[in-house]
């Protein structure tokens, strides 16, 4: 119930000019980059309009710009993380009953990756699961599957010969069934050479399979499409759940948006890799978070705490919860996450440092990683104290740090970017933590 009286509205326009002027201009900014991270026009529109109306209602008089700037953050931050927090429940698979699980989505979203993924998901919390193979469209869809599922240890179900995708559902599930398995997935084709058949195709499927739960794969780069695809597979297939992939590539999964919206249907899990394990529980904040730039602190530190020596780093994180971010903080931290490995999916949590890292391999990614280590190492203790703006103030320390660790005055001074937008984003997380915070927004 986010509504506006003209009385409201008439009344801040003749006192409040400035402060309704202030809001446009930083709802102007938020606008594009949410159009940028392909968040669907309407809901963009929106949105806006809902945020505005919020921020003219609890305008407060006596209220600084500061304040109105930390209330426009945290207003766009909040009715974000609304939009993709789904208040439908996720489906629990029940121990000692049999849960049928099938998925749907277009060729090449992810979906044999994903029943793989969730299979062993599943496995490791004690269920016992297989995996049933009813894409007969596609040549090698069967072996596909197979060696994924062979190499994660999950029985598996599917047919070379049988090219009847709803005959080879029935047999693997109720072959299963007998065995007594906890959960099926089913692997279903994403075809869309003729996009009728397919969704006929799922429709009779899931007549058959009868699933408890229908999850259906998106690409997190789906963009604009994502509403009217998701729309038609629910109408099909009335999915209760999202699986969002490829979330480590350069798209933001801003189209997700509209999918959730459009099917008031949750994203349950996302997938940051190839591999079985990469492989995540779905948070709106921390999505929301990386949709708008932050940078995911909140994984990153979950993911630190995991791996880092408590006493050793207790500093950083101390420091961290201050706001601040020195080098010997990052010193610490580039030592810690060469623990953490696989480097891709760590450097993704780190603004600016995915993208630098995406084009090139895990070999060179921990070659660059080394490098740095050795620039840090070669820093004194005062300027590793430091906040690193030591360096600017007397550049031939540059000189003499790349010296020493073979580097170049320039790699140093990508260190100490990077060193600077963590110390930024240190900043923005305890600000948001303190009641919403954007970034580039802060000061
Ligand atoms: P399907 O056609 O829907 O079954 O899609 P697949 O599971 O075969 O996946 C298509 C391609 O996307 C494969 O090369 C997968 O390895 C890749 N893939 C799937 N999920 C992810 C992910 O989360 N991240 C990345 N980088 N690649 C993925
Ligand atoms: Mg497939």
């Amino acid at each position: 119930g986010k509504r506006i009286n003209g009385a409201v509205n008439s009344a801040l326009s003749n006192t409040q000019d400035d402060y309704v002027a202030a809001v446009d201009v930083m709802l102007k900014s938020i606008v594009t980059a949410l159009l940028e991270s392909d968040v669907n026009i309407r809901l963009v529109s929106s949105l806006r309009n809902s945020i505005r109306n919020t921020l003219l209602e609890n305008k407060n008089r006596s209220m600084g710009s500061m304040q109105t700037k930390k209330l426009v953050q945290k207003t766009v931050f909040d009715e974000l993380c609304s939009l993709v927090d789904c208040e439908a429940q996720p489906f629990q698979p029940k121990k000692k009953k049999q849960n049928v699980i099938m998925f749907v989505g277009l060729q090449g979203s992810g979906k044999t990756t994903s029943c793989t993924k969730l299979a062993v998901y599943y496995s490791k919390r004690g269920f016992k699961v297989g995996l049933v193979c009813a894409d007969t469209f596609r040549a090698g869809a069967f072996d596909q599957l197979k060696q994924n599922a062979i190499k994660a240890r999950i029985p598996f179900y599917g047919s070379y010969t049988d090219t009847n995708p709803v005959k080879v559902a029935a047999d693997g599930v109720s072959k299963f069934k007998k065995e007594k398995f906890d959960i099926i997935i089913v692997d279903t084709s994403g075809r869309h050479r003729q996009e009728e058949e397919l969704f006929q195709e799922m429709v009779e499927i899931s007549q058959v399979v009868k699933p408890n739960q229908t999850i259906m794969v998106l690409d997190a780069s789906i963009g604009q499409a994502a509403e009217q695809q998701s729309k038609a597979f629910k109408d099909s297939s009335d999915f209760g759940a999202i699986i969002l992939t490829k979330m480590d590539g350069h798209a933001k999964g801003g189209g997700a948006i509209s999918a959730v919206a459009a099917t008031n249907t949750p994203i349950i899990f996302i997938g940051t890799g190839e591999h079985v394990h990469d492989f995540e529980k779905f948070s709106p904040k921390s999505f929301i978070s990386k949709l708008l730039g932050i940078g995911d602190m909140e994984s990153l530190l979950e993911q630190y705490r995991t791996v880092s020596n408590k006493e050793d780093h207790e500093a950083t994180l101390e420091n961290l919860q201050k706001g601040k971010f020195t080098l010997l903080d990052f010193q610490k931290q580039m030592q810690t996450i060469m623990k953490m490995g696989p480097l891709s999916n760590i450097a993704n949590m780190i603004p600016g440092m995915g993208q630098m890292m995406n084009q090139i391999s895990e070999e060179e990614t921990s070659t660059k990683m080394k490098r740095m280590i050795f620039v840090l190492d070669s820093m004194t203790k005062k300027e590793l104290e430091s906040d690193g703006r030591i360096f600017t103030e007397q550049p031939s320390r540059l000189v003499r740090v790349a010296r020493g660790s073979g580097a170049t005055v320039f790699d140093v001074e990508m260190i100490l970017m990077q060193q600077q937008m963590m110390a930024r984003m240190a900043q923005t997380s305890r600000a948001a933590q303190q009641g919403g915070g954007m970034p580039g927004m802060s000061g």
